[in-house]
């Protein structure tokens, strides 16, 4: 899917969190946002899942607005730092829980999506774990599969690994960037590590103070003089 933002700006009151935003992700693309803390990472992707309403500017997915259109009819996937699990449901639950909105893609049954999602992420047989039960980087990979659930065409990713040692993030990340490519799934994600946008993005848009200073291959990106 062919993701669009066109001058899209975010007001808090007085504050500016975006200021006339205008970007194009391509379709199957892994998007990248970088750019210090408070310069708008975390708002753009709350504006493209539809959690806040941009103050001006449209969002287009595939050419069509998406004003007024709700979360949960966008199709997308999420996974925030924090998205933490239910820790009363098991493992399937908590995939499962993906799909309260939607019948399974490809006319499976429910047991089989999560079954399946489960392979997807290497957790294969998880389903009756509890979430406590597992490593900081399989939380994720749940939380990863929970979003992948209903099959979404766009995936938003804001600093899933930034909880996680360097080890496992780098683990992590050679994950989502083989799951992404499986899938050919539209990708916007957010980090604060050069190295991680280095290894996994198709391009890289850096933002400062809501607004976007370049966009471009992530290896000029970083080795601009
Ligand atoms: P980042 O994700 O890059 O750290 P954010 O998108 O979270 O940045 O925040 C961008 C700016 O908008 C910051 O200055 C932040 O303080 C402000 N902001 C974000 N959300 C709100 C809110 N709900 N109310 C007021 N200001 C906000
Ligand atoms: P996997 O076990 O599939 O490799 P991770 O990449 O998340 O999943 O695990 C990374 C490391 O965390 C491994 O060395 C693993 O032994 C350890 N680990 C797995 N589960 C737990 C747990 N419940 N508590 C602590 N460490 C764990």
């Amino acid at each position: 899917m062919k993701l669009e933002l066109e001058a899209v700006s975010k007001r808090y009151g007085t504050a500016t969190a975006l200021d006339s935003v205008s970007l194009t992700v391509e379709d199957g693309e892994f998007f990248t946002l970088v750019g210090p803390s408070g310069c708008g990472k975390t708002t753009t992707l709350r504006c493209i899942a539809g959690f806040e309403a941009p103050t001006t500017g449209t969002i287009r997915f595939d050419g069509e607005s998406m004003a007024g259109v709700p979360p949960e009819s966008r199709g997308v996937g999420v996974v925030f730092q924090n998205y933490a699990l239910f820790p009363h449901m098991s493992v399937g639950e908590n995939v499962a829980y993906g799909l309260r909105f939607t019948d399974p893609p490809g006319g499976v049954s429910r047991d089989e999506r999560v079954s399946e999602l489960l392979d997807l992420v290497d957790l294969t047989g998880f389903e009756d774990r509890e979430p406590d039960s597992l490593s900081g980087g399989q939380q994720q990979r749940v939380a990863l599969a929970r979003a992948l659930a209903p099959g979404p065409e766009l995936l938003l990713l804001d600093e899933p690994m930034s909880a996680l040692d360097a080890r496992l993030r780098k683990r992590l990340r050679r994950q989502v960037k083989r799951i992404q490519t499986e899938l050919g799934v539209t990708t916007v994600y957010v980090t604060h590590d050069q190295s991680e946008a280095l290894a996994v993005s198709d391009r890289v848009a850096v933002l400062n103070r809501g607004r976007v200073e370049q966009v471009g291959d992530p290896r000029d990106v970083y080795h601009r003089p």
